[in-house]
């Protein structure tokens, strides 16, 4: 058992997280979610394997569509993760648990219309169809008008000014069958925000979690390090370890989290450093029904594989596996790769290289590499 703090209960389906619960290990479908046979196979995958929730995404009518028939196919718990649409849950809130809402995606549909209309509309469909909600701060999406607000201040900030702000409305509203995640890709910063917002909201249910961890076992030793202290200190009441791995395979994510929760009530730690510091650091999303070409994964490894040989470099690369979420998730990150369909955009920080066949991406980006390795040593 893991010491925990007071958090309260919020139930999700047949689950509670809160309140003295056991820590719930959640994971994500990355099948497309109008394949109903392959998505309900990875749900009943997901959760045999003890996910106690299982999040598919929806940015289509068709999408929602799906989700009502793979409703009737499976009795697991599931959320569902609402990109810039969020008008999208009135038509999925009667088939899921939970909806998961990103503030900052709250700000691109409707731009005229306030977020704290839309908050209210998604509390309006929840409370109706018996839902809970997560609010979901990602640092490759965080509000745009907190960051503004937060620019001079500490890298999560804004993140953390935001999560507050919703769970201020969230409450005024009467509403308080929420859980709130701060991710980000650098565990230092998750320890970080967590603990910030833990010491000001106790009583709210932390879903943990890296983003864009990447591919075991280097995901699985990044999140290690955001978990471990956390969960040590009482902070967390869910948890999903996102992995870069092929879509057969994700029931590696409940696995890791499971044997995650296990060591630190057993009082092991992982004796692994923290990334990005002295060696290379490839970061790549967990993938979802947004991926445009399953090759996404395959290339993820390939990049590991061709960039070895830099492994002792201070550098970022980031392989994402798609356009609604990849071109701002690799903006940080010195050279970064987002997938489409039949070709691959590579990045050098925000400035846009082109794109490239799954092929030719490669040559480009280890000679992207070279001359970044070779403008630092000054040998220009
Ligand atoms: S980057 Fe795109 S494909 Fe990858 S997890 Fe995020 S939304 Fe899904």
């Amino acid at each position: 058992m893991i010491a925990r703090n007071p958090t309260r209960a919020v139930h999700i389906g047949s689950t509670v997280l809160g309140d003295g619960h056991p820590i719930v290990v959640q994971s994500m479908c990355a099948t497309k979610t109008t394949n109903v046979a392959a998505t309900v196979a990875q749900v009943e995958q997901l959760a045999a394997a003890g996910a106690g929730v299982v999040r598919i995404a929806v940015d289509t009518p068709n999408d929602c569509r799906a989700l009502a028939e793979i409703r009737r196919r499976t009795t697991a718990n599931l959320s569902v993760d609402l990109q810039e649409n969020y008008r999208l849950a009135a038509q999925v809130a009667p088939w899921v648990d939970k909806i998961r809402y990103n503030p900052g995606h709250l700000h691109h549909h409707e731009p005229e219309r306030p977020w704290s209309e839309k908050v209210r509309f998604l509390v309006d469909v929840a409370g109706q169809h018996d839902c809970a909600i997560r609010v979901g701060v990602n640092c490759g999406s965080v509000d745009p008008s907190q960051q503004e607000k937060q620019k001079y201040a500490d890298p999560t900030a804004a993140m953390l000014a935001s999560a507050l702000e919703h769970c201020e409305l969230l409450d005024r509203l009467g509403f308080t069958r929420y859980c709130v995640s701060l991710k980000d890709s650098d565990p230092a910063r998750v320890v970080d925000v967590n603990r910030r917002f833990a010491a000001q909201r106790p009583d709210v249910p932390l879903h943990l979690g890296v983003t864009e961890a990447g591919m075991p076992p280097e995901g699985i030793w990044k999140t290690r390090l955001a978990l471990e202290p956390l969960l040590a200190a009482g902070i967390g009441d869910t948890l999903r370890v996102s992995l870069t791995v092929p879509f057969d395979r994700k029931r590696e994510e409940v696995e890791a989290g499971q044997q995650i929760l296990d060591d630190v009530a057993a009082g092991r730690r992982t004796t692994h450093d923290a990334p990005a510091e002295r060696r290379l650091n490839i970061i790549s999303c967990p993938s979802c029904s947004r991926v445009e070409n399953e090759a996404f994964v395959e290339l993820a490894q390939q990049v590991r594989e061709a960039t070895r040989y830099a492994a002792d470099q201070p550098i970022t690369i980031a392989v994402m596996g798609c356009r609604v979420n990849g071109p701002g998730e690799t903006d940080h990150a010195d050279l970064g790769l987002w997938c489409g369909v039949h070709t691959v955009h590579l990045k050098r920080g925000s400035l846009s290289l082109g794109d490239f066949s799954y092929q030719a991406v490669l040559e480009r980006l280890t000679a992207e590499l070279d001359r970044l390795i070779a403008e630092r040593s000054g040998g220009r």
